[in-house]
């Protein structure tokens, strides 16, 4: 059995993970990680979220971006592992939806009971994906079946078909439809949190460069009104399907930054 920590890690740390190939439409979010740090650390905004949290460089580490070779899983966890081990909270940058399977089994190593709360137009549970069981179509089936979260919870979905409502009944994941939101009741947990935060969540509106446009998302301000009402410690986090090449003017980098700041935050403030 994983051992629990004691003390709940507050000092987050950047990771980027620019990775693609799991993407089964477009590529290009392998892109992303540089362009989320620019719009992060942009003059055009300042560095404060809302809960009153100043991101200087002490609060928030970085420890760059990964060089992957093909074998890219292995090499992911193993980095999220040597980061929790320094006791830091990482917060990954994406990359497509694939990259989380491995984050989960690092986190799985040291968290037994973690609670998943994942932002998606898409429930991403298929079984496997036009032949590839790693596709960013089914990181969540692949994280349920090896037991690596004890509780799922995904908001925002609107693309649910019917294989993976059965895969949502197998696995008995928490579906809150984006056509039943506001759900801020729903987010009162018990940590330990990892947040998942696909941007397609997003309405395309506000977030254009993606691979996968559903139109009926989330605001900006409603994506972030549902993490504040997150309760519970969030001991990591990922942002991950920004495709740069499918991007207007930066939007969805400044958006994909805003986001990060605010999950930041809630990190920082416990
Ligand atoms: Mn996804
Ligand atoms: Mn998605």
């Amino acid at each position: 059995m994983p051992e629990q920590q004691a003390t709940l890690p507050r000092t987050p740390v950047l990771l980027g993970i620019p990775f693609d190939a799991n993407s089964s439409y477009l590529r290009g979010a392998a892109d992303a990680p540089p362009l989320i740090r620019e719009a992060f650390h942009c003059d055009s905004s300042n560095s404060s979220t809302e809960n009153g949290i100043e991101l200087s460089p002490e609060l928030v580490l970085d420890a760059g971006d990964l060089q992957l070779p093909a074998e890219a899983f292995i090499v992911i966890e193993n980095a999220v592992v040597e980061l929790l081990g320094k006791g830091q909270s990482p917060v990954c940058l994406g990359g497509d939806h694939s990259i989380t399977y491995p984050i989960l089994r690092a986190f799985a190593n040291r968290f037994s009971d973690l609670t998943i709360v994942h932002f998606d137009a898409h429930p991403d549970l298929y079984e496997v994906f036009d032949g590839n069981r790693y596709s960013h179509a089914c990181p969540f089936a692949r994280i349920m079946e090896a037991g690596l979260a004890k509780r799922l919870i995904q908001i925002g979905i609107r693309t649910m078909n019917a294989h993976q409502r059965r895969q949502a009944e197998r696995f008995g994941v928490q579906v809150v439809h984006m056509r039943e939101l506001p759900a801020y009741e729903k987010l009162k947990l018990a940590g330990p949190i990892y947040l998942s935060f696909d941007m397609d969540v997003l309405d395309p509106a506000f977030a254009p460069g993606i691979s996968h446009r559903e139109p009926g998302g989330m605001s900006v301000r409603e994506a972030i009104a549902h993490l504040h009402a997150i309760t519970g410690d969030i001991v990591g986090a990922d942002i991950v399907e920004y495709n740069p090449k499918q991007d207007v003017s930066k939007l969805t980098a400044m958006a994909s930054a805003k986001i990060l700041k605010e999950i930041l935050g809630k990190i920082i403030s416990g």
